[in-house]
């Protein structure tokens, strides 16, 4: 399923021309050409649309590491980063979910660590709620 005005349902229907670099039946992986961290930054996404991770189907999930993956060996890098937002506040734009692949070639280059520990806060009831949730 896809949906009109979607920038990635858009390319996966292509009706939007960006430079796909991999394609299977469940997902596709492209250059973020638009507004890309560092040289060869490039997005991989379900081709069916769903607005954050966790509304991915789990088939197309299996598909999105190991694209990454083959994507990070063809383009011979050893250092990226693999980034993932989900929602405005956490800095998702395209609210079709996607990973994004950011070579790394130098301390300046690509995504930058923001360091906020949180030591303020109590972790272990925060987790403890999580994982009787999870039953
Ligand atoms: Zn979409």
């Amino acid at each position: 399923m896809t949906i009109q005005g979607c920038l990635l349902c858009d390319v996966v229907s292509g009706a939007r021309k960006l430079p796909i670099v991999l394609e299977t039946d469940r997902i596709s992986a492209i250059g973020a050409s638009i507004e890309a961290l560092s040289a060869g930054h490039c997005v991989v996404f379900p081709k069916r649309h769903a607005s954050s991770l966790h509304e991915v189907d789990d088939a197309d999930l299996a598909e999105i590491l190991p694209a990454i993956k083959r994507v990070a060996r063809a383009m011979g890098i050893g250092s990226y980063n693999v980034l993932q937002n989900n929602g405005a506040v956490a800095g998702q734009t395209v609210f079709h979910a996607h990973v994004h692949l950011i070579p790394k070639s130098s301390a300046e280059d690509g995504l930058r660590r923001m360091v906020d520990t949180h030591r303020h806060v109590d972790h272990g009831v925060i987790f403890e709620t999580i994982r009787a949730r999870l039953g």
